[in-house]
C-alpha cells in the first residue's frame, strides 16, 4: 500500500472529509502535456494543418477565391487554439483527438463555402498530408517531461501501478513510451481506440478493470479539466492536475490539488 505527498503534505481522497491519506494503488496519466512535453510537436502539427488546409483549398476549389483561404487560415487558427503565444493548453488541438479535431477542420472548410462532403475530404485530405507530425517527426519529438523517469521509478519501487490513458491512438502512446525507454513501467493503456474513449468516466473504469484497481484506490494526473473532471465523476480518490507541460499554464479549476513538477510528488509506504 502507498500514499501520494504533495509537496511533503499526504493527499486525501479528493472530495472526502475523512480523515487520513488515501490508498493509491495504481495512476493514471494523461500523455500529451502530462507524461510528455508535447507543445512544439502539436504547434508544428497545427501549423502544418493549416498550411496544407490552404493549399488543399485552393488548388481543389480554385473559384472561392483567396478571400476564401484567408478567412480559412483565421478559422483554423482559432479552431485548433493557435495563437501568437503557441498553442492553447485548453485548445482543441491541446486536448481533443484526431477525428474531433477533423470534424473541426471540415466545420471550418464549410465556412469558407465548401458543402459537408467535400469539406470532410478535404479535411481527411490535409490531416493525411501531416499524419507524419504528430510525434514521429525527428525535429519536434516529443520528451517526457522534466523528473518523469525518476517518479515513475519510485512508483515501481512502491509497488504502485502506472497506466496512460490518452485521446491519441495506441500507435502514438506506444511510440512515444518506446522513444523515451519508459514502457517497462506501465501496465495498460486506454487510448481514442478504446470504448468509450475519455472524458467518459466509464473509460477510467476500463482501464481500472484491466489493471484489477478500483477507482477508489487510483489516482490521476492530468493538464486538462476534461481529464480531472473524469476522474472526479469516476470516483478516483486522488486527482491532480499537472501544468509544466506547457508554456502557458493551463486553467485548471481550483477544486483539484496541482502538481507544478514531478518533484513535488513523493510516495510514502503505509500498511493501510
Ligand atoms: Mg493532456
Amino acid at each position: 500500500m502507498a500514499h501520494l505527498l504533495l509537496r511533503g503534505e499526504p493527499l486525501q481522497a479528493h472530495g472526502s472529509t475523512a480523515a487520513g491519506p488515501a490508498t493509491v494503488e495504481a495512476v493514471l496519466f494523461d500523455k500529451d502535456g502530462t507524461l510528455s512535453s508535447s507543445e512544439a510537436m502539436l504547434q508544428a502539427l497545427a501549423e502544418a494543418r493549416v498550411v496544407h488546409g490552404c493549399r488543399l483549398l485552393a488548388k481543389d476549389h480554385p473559384q472561392l477565391g483567396q478571400a476564401a483561404g484567408s478567412e480559412l487560415v483565421t478559422l483554423l487558427q482559432r479552431a485548433y487554439g493557435l495563437d501568437a503565444h503557441g498553442v492553447h493548453p485548453a485548445g482543441t488541438t491541446a486536448v481533443a483527438s484526431r477525428d474531433h479535431n477533423l470534424i473541426s477542420t471540415a466545420t471550418a472548410l464549410c465556412q469558407v463555402g465548401l458543402g459537408w462532403p467535400e469539406a470532410l475530404e478535404l479535411a481527411h485530405a490535409t490531416f493525411l498530408a501531416t499524419d507524419d507530425l504528430h510525434g514521429q517527426g525527428s525535429t519536434h519529438r516529443p520528451m517526457a517531461t522534466p523528473g518523469l523517469p525518476s517518479l515513475l521509478h519510485q512508483l515501481q519501487q512502491a509497488g504502485v501501478a502506472c497506466a496512460v490513458i490518452s485521446n491519441d491512438e495506441v500507435a502514438g502512446i506506444e511510440a512515444f513510451l518506446e522513444s523515451q525507454q519508459l514502457q517497462a513501467h506501465f501496465q495498460a493503456i486506454w487510448s481514442a481506440e478504446h470504448v468509450p474513449r475519455k472524458p467518459d468516466p466509464a473509460a477510467v473504469h476500463g482501464l481500472c478493470a484491466l489493471l484489477g484497481v478500483a477507482p477508489e484506490r487510483c489516482a490521476l494526473v492530468g493538464d486538462a479539466n476534461s481529464d480531472l473532471v473524469m476522474a472526479e465523476r469516476a470516483g478516483v480518490a486522488v486527482v491532480l492536475g499537472y501544468s509544466a507541460g506547457w508554456r502557458r499554464r493551463p486553467p485548471l479549476a481550483s477544486r483539484f490539488a496541482q502538481v507544478g513538477n514531478w518533484q513535488e510528488l513523493s510516495i510514502a509506504s503505509g500498511d493501510s
